[in-house]
């Protein structure tokens, strides 16, 4: 075994933490008081090349693999993590779906903007009253000549508020089993597309830059060439996608924890009672080892179900137990890094603040905690 990053990896791992640190940390607190996407940050690191790690050159990509997109993530999460997602949203889930269920004309049109990217991705699977049942959908696709009519409403969308945002996968049911089960389809629909409405933003307890919001497709037309994959197993293209977004959202809990971690020890260094730094004091000490563990124990699960992918083996357990232990972990890490920096780390100016609030998301989207635990539940029994 081999616990060693590769030359590659080590290289993506310091572009991207030079990248967080010279670039992203010094606007992370203007960003989340402003609410402000940060386009020219979202320039540089298309520039950089972070939005195209794992797909082929000829797609825009760099031939990368999905352990070094996952660094990325985490080491951009380190300075931010409503920019982890949005790597993760863009790249995990909706350019990954393009790549391996896209026709050749769909990717040359849609994921090469996207994984150069001068354009941003985003997927609707939630609706009101369909979010951890998200079989359960009412958005409807009906082919007319051809086009595909769509109608529905997409709920908590990430990235689609955004201006460089191109395109919304939706799942839609096309058709009814005998059951009575629903048949998903996925559809690329173009954010500019007829009777494609964009809702109002969110006002979020947190990640105020990401821009989410609601879509209302009213009789949406787009042309019949728009349909992901094959017509029946949308929902299950989906979802495997989505089983590469838990190790994402995995990483961006290692790299919110880990900037937690790097604050929590600086601050303690610094901080004197009682005539020593807090450091000295036993009980700070051990919560910084904590901390340090915690971390380590998920950083090695995200990348361990990150190898498995690259090596096309199976990874549901491996991915939903890192997106499950890495999201409760980074609410706890932040936690005990505000309670060291004490009442000053309950001000919006210091960034374990920012983490703190952020945290929570990760344990909601893209699979909740109470749903991984019955995805693993299923694994245990087999
Ligand atoms: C900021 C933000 C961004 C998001 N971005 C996107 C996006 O880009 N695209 C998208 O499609 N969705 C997105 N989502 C939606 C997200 O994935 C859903 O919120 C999530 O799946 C949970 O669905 P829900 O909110 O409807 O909660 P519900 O499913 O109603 O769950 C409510 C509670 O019941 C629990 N529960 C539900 N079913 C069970 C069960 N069988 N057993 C035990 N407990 C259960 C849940 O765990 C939860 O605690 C986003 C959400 C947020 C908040």
């Amino acid at each position: 075994m081999d616990f060693d990053l590769t030359q590659e990896h080590q290289m993506i791992k310091d572009m991207s933490w030079d990248f967080a640190r010279e670039v992203i940390v010094p606007r992370a607190e203007e960003m989340d008081r402003t609410g402000e996407y940060p386009y020219d940050i979202m320039d540089q690191m298309a520039e950089l090349g972070m939005m195209g790690i794992p797909f082929p050159e000829a797609y825009g990509g760099s031939n990368g693999d999905w352990v070094g997109m996952h660094i990325c993530i985490e080491q951009i999460s380190r300075g931010d993590m409503t920019l982890g997602a949005l790597l993760d949203v863009t790249t995990s889930v909706v350019g990954q779906e393009l790549d391996v269920f896209g026709t050749e004309e769909q990717k040359i049109k849609w994921l090469v903007p996207m994984a150069e990217g001068r354009e941003i991705g985003a997927f609707g699977l939630t609706e009101p009253d369909a979010g951890s049942d998200a079989g359960s959908i009412r958005t409807t696709a009906a082919l007319k000549g051809d086009e595909w009519v769509l109608n529905g409403t997409k709920q908590f969308i990430t990235n689609i508020g955004l201006k460089n945002a191109s395109i919304l996968l939706v799942a839609a049911v096309t058709e009814k089993k005998q059951a009575g089960k629903n048949i998903i389809s996925t559809f690329i629909v173009p954010k500019g597309a007829p009777g494609f409405h964009l809702g109002d933003r969110y006002d979020k307890m947190a990640w105020a830059a990401s821009a989410t919001h609601q879509v209302i497709l009213e009789d949406c037309r787009i042309p019949a060439e728009n349909l992901l994959g094959d017509s029946s197993r949308g929902f299950a293209q989906h979802l495997a996608v989505l089983e590469t977004g838990r190790i994402s959202i995995a990483a961006v809990a290692v790299g919110g924890a880990q900037a937690c971690l790097d604050a929590a020890l600086r601050y303690s260094r610094e901080r004197m009672q009682f005539g020593k730094h807090i450091f000295n004091f036993q009980t700070i000490q051990f919560k910084l080892a904590d901390m340090a563990v915690a971390i380590e124990l998920a950083r090695n699960q995200y990348l361990k179900a990150a190898w498995l992918k690259d090596q096309d083996r199976k990874h549901t357990f491996e991915a939903t137990a890192a997106k499950l232990y890495a999201s409760e972990m980074v609410e706890k890490v932040a936690s005990d890094a505000v309670q060291i920096h004490g009442g000053y780390g309950y001000m919006n100016e210091y960034p374990v603040s920012r983490f703190y609030k952020g945290a929570k998301l990760l344990q909601i989207v893209e699979g909740t905690s109470e749903v991984l635990r019955l995805v693993i539940g299923r694994q245990l029994a087999g």
